[in-house]
Parts: C-alpha cells; sequence; structure tokens
C-alpha cells in the first residue's frame, strides 16, 4: 500500500508573518485569508485531497464563518495557537491559555476539539519541552512543529514521526519534510524553499520519505496563492524567508496532490506504528 503524506495549511493571514502588525491594527477590507482560504478549498476539492489546517484563534475569532466552511469540506481543523506569538516568548502559563482560547473558538465553530497543534515559526522544540507536557495536559494527541532545519529548528532531528515521552506519557511528534543535501537539511516541504527549489528535488524527497515508509508533510500558508499581496516591511532576510520567490504555490502544489496519497495528520497520527 503507498504511504499518506500530508498536506497542512497554517491558517493565518498576509500580517501575521513574524508578528510584525498587531492583528487588530488591520482593518477588515485588508484582510485575504478568506479568498485565499477559498483558493486551497477549491484546489483540495479538485484533487480530492483532505488536508489538515492549522487556524490562529484570533482568524477563527474575526471571520467566524472561516472554520465551518473549512470542516464542512470535510478537511481537518487543528491549532495554530491564539496570537501567532512565538511559544518561546509566551512562557509556560500564556501557552496553556492561548491553547484553550484557541480550543474553545474551534470546538464552538467546528463541534470537536483540536487534535493537533503547530507553534507559529516552528518556535517549539527540544529546547521547549515543557510545551509538550502542557500539549499533552490539555487533551492533543499530535504536534507539529519541530522542524529538522538550522536556524529554526534542530538539524540533527528525525525527517519522520517519533513519539516524545512527557511527563505525562508519550505525545508523537510529526515533523515537516525537508530535503537532505551536502550543506545540510534544506526546507523542501513549505514556504520560500517549496517555491524555489527544483520540482523534481520535491518529487525525489517525498519519494525516498515513502520509500522508508515515512510520511511527506508539507505546508502551505494561504498567502502563498497570492504572491503579488500585500507584503510586510521586513529586512531583506526576512523578506526572502517570508517570501522568496513571488510565485503561487497552488501551482506545483496540484502537480503533487495529483500524483502522491495524502490524508490529514490526525488520521496519520491514529495509524502510526513505530518501526
Ligand atoms: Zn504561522
Amino acid at each position: 500500500m503507498p504511504v499518506c503524506n500530508a498536506l497542512t495549511v497554517d491558517l493565518e493571514d498576509w500580517y501575521h508573518g513574524y508578528c510584525a502588525i498587531p492583528s487588530p491594527a488591520v482593518a477588515p477590507d485588508q484582510r485575504r485569508v478568506r479568498p485565499n482560504t477559498e483558493a486551497i478549498l477549491a484546489l483540495l476539492a479538485d484533487c480530492r485531497v483532505k488536508a489538515t489546517f492549522f487556524v490562529l484563534g484570533s482568524v477563527a475569532a474575526e471571520d467566524p464563518t472561516l472554520v465551518p466552511m473549512i470542516a464542512a469540506a470535510g478537511h481537518e481543523i487543528a491549532s495554530h495557537g491564539y496570537s501567532h506569538t512565538l511559544v518561546t516568548q509566551l512562557g509556560p502559563q500564556r501557552f496553556r491559555d492561548e491553547l484553550k482560547k484557541t480550543a474553545d473558538i474551534l470546538a464552538d465553530q467546528c463541534g470537536e476539539a483540536p487534535a493537533g497543534f503547530r507553534a507559529p515559526q516552528w518556535s517549539l522544540g527540544p529546547s521547549t519541552a515543557w510545551a509538550m507536557d502542557i500539549l499533552k495536559e490539555q487533551g492533543y494527541c499530535y504536534d507539529s512543529s519541530w522542524n529538522p532545519l538550522p536556524v529554526v529548528g534542530d538539524p540533527r532531528g528525525p525527517r519522520g514521526p517519533f513519539r516524545v515521552e512527557t511527563t505525562r506519557g508519550g505525545l508523537l511528534e510529526i515533523p515537516p519534510m525537508v530535503s537532505r543535501s551536502i550543506i545540510g537539511n534544506l526546507p523542501t516541504g513549505g514556504g520560500w524553499g517549496f517555491r524555489f527549489w527544483p520540482r523534481s528535488m520535491i518529487r525525489r524527497t517525498i519519494e525516498g520519505l515513502n520509500g522508508q515508509g515515512l510520511p511527506a508533510v508539507l505546508y502551505l500558508h494561504p498567502r502563498e496563492l497570492d504572491p503579488f499581496g500585500p507584503r510586510l516591511p521586513l529586512s531583506r532576510f526576512q523578506s526572502f524567508v517570508s517570501y522568496g520567490p513571488r510565485t503561487d504555490a497552488s501551482v506545483r502544489l496540484r502537480e503533487l496532490l495529483k500524483r502522491y496519497q495524502f490524508t490529514t495528520l490526525k488520521e496519520l497520527a491514529a495509524a502510526w506504528q513505530p518501526a
């Protein structure tokens, strides 16, 4: 049987990158998350793929019709926290408060509490073990934040799902896809790397992981389907990391969604048997 992969969407707006603009400062007519999400849903329907949406609680609160629309199409609703503040900046109590607040909003809007979590900008990993304890305490089944990349994560980390021991028992970690290279792991699962590196390299990575029985976890932001949408005033480096090549990510994504098998992270987590 072919290995199932996962497409994940970090559901936030164009101004959430680098937390540069607090969301109340953006007028409703400046928001772009809804049309971009509709474009993602149309793509998923066309490719008959169910995806996992890590929803930012503040975005769900601002537009209470978004989550029901995504859930009605059969996709998984998971949590991306509330304010897009880095986990390292929140600390344990505010992290717990954000988790609860977001879970309440999402459960209210789609009838089910989130089973999975992804931290803003991969800000959860081996150095924030306390956050895994709190996820377990709050009833989460999995996390998808430990990016095996230099700078933003731990490049020595596993490329496939693994169990993290917390004080309350094990929690499954499902890392995003990276490609091995002679200069280290490269971001090919999403963001600028997904739009930048050759398609053949992305396909090879997916097939390499699947050949080892591991899922490839891709990630996408709604703003990546909106290459000429508004941009934050960022430094050159941040700007490249955020926007990289100005292309519509859905073009190459469509190819992959049609070529390989995809399911939600919740389903992958439920079926996961460690090797
Ligand atoms: Zn995010």
